[in-house]
This record gives C-alpha cells, sequence and structure tokens, in this order.
C-alpha cells in the first residue's frame, strides 16, 4: 500500500475568496496537491453574546459558497469548529502536511494565535508561510525617516502614496492555479449553525462588492449625508476578504482619491494597532485614562437603544440594532455624544459597536473610538464637541435619514433629550480638563 501524498493547507481566515489571494496563489504555484481548510474558531466564537450574530450567519453563507466554488474545481473545503491550534495539531496527526500557508493578520489576537500554531508546525518540521493580503502595505512598510511608526494620519498617507505609486500593486490570479487542488475528500460537512450554537439570522450585504464608478466620482460630495446612498457599503467585504484590497484600491486610484483617503485610513488604524497594541485595552494618550467617566448604565442602555431624544443620535443607534450598518458621519456623532454628552467611557460604546457592526474591525473601530474620545493618536481636540442638532440639520437637512428610523420625529410621541447640550458640553470640557492638567 503506498502512503498518502503529503498535502498543503491553505487555511482561510479574514480572506473569503478565491479570486487574487496571494497566500493561496503561493500554495497553488508553489506547492500543489492544496487541501484548502476553514475552522470556525471557539476562541472567537465562544465569546460572541448573540446567537442571532448576523456575521456568523455571513461568513457561514460565504463558507458554503466556497466550498461549492472549490468543489466545481475537484476540490473540497475542510471545515472545522474548534480551536485553531487544536485542530491543526490533530490533522497533522492524522495527514502528512508538507507546509501550511496563511495571509498574515494584524490584530493581537491573530498574531499570538498564529504564533502558536507556527511553533506547534515548526516543532513538527513544518513550515508555515505568512503572506500580505489584507492590506497593501505592511505594517512596518511606512515608516517616518527616523524609523519610528506614524501617528498622524496625513502624513502617514503621504508617505503611503509615495510608496504605492512608485511601484506595481501584484495581483495574484490564484483561480488560474486551481488545477493544484488537493482531490475532493469527505472530510467533516461543514457544521450547521445550530450545531454551532447560534441561529441562522438574516443580514443585508451589498452583493456588488466593487463600488460603481459614478459612486466614486460622486463619493466627495456625498459621502456625509447619511439619507443619501453615497458609500460603498465595502466594509464587510473588506474585513472578511471577500474582495480584494488590491482591486478597490486600483479602482480608486483611478475613480476617486477622496476614497482611496477613506482606505488609508483604514491601513493608518491597523499599523496604530500592531505597534501600540496597549489601545486594545488603554487609552493611545495616557493622560486620558485620568477622565473620570460616569459609570450611567440607565444613560448608556438609552444610548444604545436610541432613546436618547437627539433624533441623529437616536436614527443611529437604531439602525445599528436594526441592519447590523451605521453611515460614518452618524458613528462620529454617535460616539462624541456618549463620551462628552454623556462622559461615558469610550470603552463601553466600542464593545457595543464591536457587538452589533458586520463591519467591525477592531484596528478601524478602536481607532475611530479613541479619536472621537479624543484620546487617540491624531485626534479631534477634547474641546470640540460636535452638537447633534446642528450636525442634524447639516447632514440630514431634508430629515430622510431621521425619519427612516425614528418615526415619531416631530409628533408629540417624539423624546425629551436625555440632557441638555450645553450643560453637558460644559461638563465634558471641565471634567478633560480636570484630567489632562
Ligand atoms: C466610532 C466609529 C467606529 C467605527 N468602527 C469601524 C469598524 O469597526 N470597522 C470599519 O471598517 N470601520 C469603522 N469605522 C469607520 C467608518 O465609519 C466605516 O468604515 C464606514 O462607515 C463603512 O462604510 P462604507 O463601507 O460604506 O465606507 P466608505 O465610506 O465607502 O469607505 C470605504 C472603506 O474605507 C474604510 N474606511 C472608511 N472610513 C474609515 C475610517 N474612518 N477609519 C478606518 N477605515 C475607514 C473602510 O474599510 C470602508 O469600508 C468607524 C467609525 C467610527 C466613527
Amino acid at each position: 500500500m503506498t502512503a498518502p501524498a503529503p498535502i498543503t493547507l491553505f487555511w482561510f481566515r479574514r480572506d473569503l475568496r478565491l479570486h487574487d489571494n496571494h497566500a493561496l496563489f503561493r500554495a497553488l504555484k508553489d506547492q500543489g496537491n492544496v487541501q484548502p481548510l476553514f475552522i470556525f474558531d471557539r476562541d472567537i466564537l465562544d465569546k460572541l453574546e448573540d446567537v442571532d450574530d448576523r456575521r456568523v450567519s455571513f461568513i457561514h453563507d460565504v463558507i458554503s459558497d466556497l466550498d461549492a466554488q472549490i468543489r466545481s474545481h475537484g476540490g473540497s473545503l475542510w471545515v472545522e469548529h474548534g480551536k485553531p491550534a487544536e485542530v491543526i495539531e490533530r490533522i497533522t496527526e492524522q495527514h502528512p502536511v508538507k507546509a501550511v500557508y496563511v495571509n498574515s493578520d494584524h490584530e493581537p489576537y491573530g498574531l499570538a494565535r498564529d504564533k502558536e500554531v507556527e511553533d506547534l508546525l515548526r516543532a513538527k518540521g513544518i513550515l508555515m508561510h505568512s503572506h500580505l493580503d489584507h492590506s497593501i502595505v505592511a505594517q512596518s512598510d511606512v515608516l517616518k525617516p527616523d524609523g519610528n511608526p506614524y501617528t498622524v494620519y496625513t502624513p502617514y498617507m503621504r508617505r503611503w502614496k509615495e510608496r504605492v505609486r512608485n511601484s506595481v500593486i501584484p495581483a495574484y490570479a490564484s483561480e488560474d492555479e486551481l488545477a493544484a487542488l488537493a482531490p475532493a475528500h469527505e472530510h467533516t460537512a461543514i457544521p450547521s449553525l445550530d450545531a454551532m450554537g447560534f441561529r441562522n439570522t438574516a443580514y443585508t450585504v451589498p452583493l456588488a462588492r466593487d463600488p460603481s464608478v459614478d459612486l466614486l466620482r460622486h463619493y466627495g460630495d456625498r459621502r456625509n449625508f447619511p439619507g443619501v446612498e453615497g458609500t460603498s457599503r465595502i466594509g464587510v467585504h473588506l474585513r472578511f476578504g471577500t474582495v480584494s484590497v488590491r482591486e478597490m484600491v486600483r479602482h480608486a486610484m483611478r475613480h476617486s482619491e477622496v476614497w482611496l483617503n477613506e482606505l488609508i485610513w483604514r491601513e493608518f488604524f491597523m499599523q496604530i494597532l500592531w505597534h501600540f497594541p496597549h489601545v486594545e485595552q488603554r487609552a493611545f494618550r495616557p493622560a486620558y485614562d485620568g477622565i473620570t467617566w460616569r459609570d450611567d448604565e440607565a444613560s448608556f442602555l438609552a444610548w444604545c437603544e436610541g432613546r436618547t431624544g437627539y433624533p441623529l443620535v437616536d436614527a443611529g443607534m437604531r439602525e445599528l440594532r436594526a441592519t447590523g450598518f451605521m453611515h460614518n458621519r452618524v458613528r462620529m456623532v454617535v460616539a462624541s455624544f456618549l463620551c462628552k454628552h454623556l462622559l461615558i467611557d469610550w470603552r463601553w460604546g466600542e464593545a457595543w459597536f464591536a457587538r452589533w457592526l458586520m463591519d467591525f474591525e477592531l484596528s478601524s473601530n478602536n481607532g475611530n473610538w479613541q479619536w472621537a474620545s479624543g484620546s487617540g493618536c491624531d485626534a479631534a481636540p477634547y474641546f470640540r464637541v460636535f452638537n447633534p442638532s446642528l450636525q442634524l440639520q447639516r447632514f440630514d437637512p431634508e430629515l430622510v435619514y431621521v425619519q427612516r428610523w425614528v418615526p415619531e420625529y416631530g409628533t408629540s410621541d417624539q423624546l425629551q433629550p436625555i440632557v441638555e447640550h450645553r450643560s453637558a458640553r460644559e461638563r465634558a470640557i471641565a471634567t478633560y480638563k480636570a484630567a489632562l492638567q
């Protein structure tokens, strides 16, 4: 009896596509007999609070679709539910494995997970190959001339553009290499949502994965108005890798500098988290950890449920719960309202967004929350406090957005504000000032 041929594992994580997938391309091209693997990671899933988490349903659908695509090329997707190091250890004990290919991660959890897996593989003489896929530049590719990381966006963005414009953004035609997949194998079937403790939950995610040229041409003029369909809604696809960021950046370079700048904000916050991992728990600027936050659970609940009496804030918070999305302008207003008007710790708001946003991304969420609270790098000065009523007049003048989410607006059922703007603003400035002096 001949021994089974060694396989090369390609482990999908936040790169859930066959198209233009860097590490998948390298595995197929350099090794052959490639067995794709996906693990429903218990270290992540067991911490989720809701059985109706839309993201788990979305991932489950994407994984089923990927399996079907891979089967149409003669292979099959191996899907497990467990802790990654344990799953990979078991696979290597049951099958000869030549190498493991992954696309690299930038979050503290992903880095620790990959180190654990890499160490256990190395002990068995198996190499783990890691490639850059979910950003254009690696975390240490764009540094200040003195070798330190940038902590201000604009010079980072300029340097990023210089670097990227002077090179060619590669394309990895992984789909053309699929003949190098390992033949289909009846591994364990894809675990059902039910078996993993979740319920099938409806979600809305844009099907078109590249924003239209028309949307990008008008992005600069329309992006701030939540009542208008002026932004791409691509965040969820970038988060789970159902689009290639390289394609998005090429598209942006052709059609919209303003949209390109937003994609660079994403990479800016990725490198902040990577270079300054303390931001996951603490303020980027330590002095801001001295602020005396109000542990006011009733006001927090009113904010979460969209019952603050400020129509734009309430519309945003209701949109988030109902859809898993909130427009960027409204995210800025609700975040500022929580940290300044209610003087509630930004980490409470950050955790609420992490629970509900379909496009939740630790680095972007943390970076933007710290920006809104004033504690982050390149953040607005603490004494600048958004006035939610003026924001409504400016950015939803026809009340298109507010009336969609706050139907009682303008009726006798309209809620009274839970805090008065002027006194809340003065309280915030005084509290911040006391902590920062
Ligand atoms: C308090 C707060 C929390 C946020 N949390 C997240 C989060 O968890 N995940 C997330 O992807 N974005 C987050 N953002 C940034 C931004 O609101 C969303 O990226 C954007 O609203 C997503 O909609 P879109 O895909 O239509 O974006 P578009 O406006 O079409 O922009 C295209 C892409 O650029 C990136 N981008 C745009 N703005 C930003 C930004 N300010 N920071 C980082 N990347 C950006 C995103 O990947 C986005 O999908 C947050 C913003 C705030 C103020």
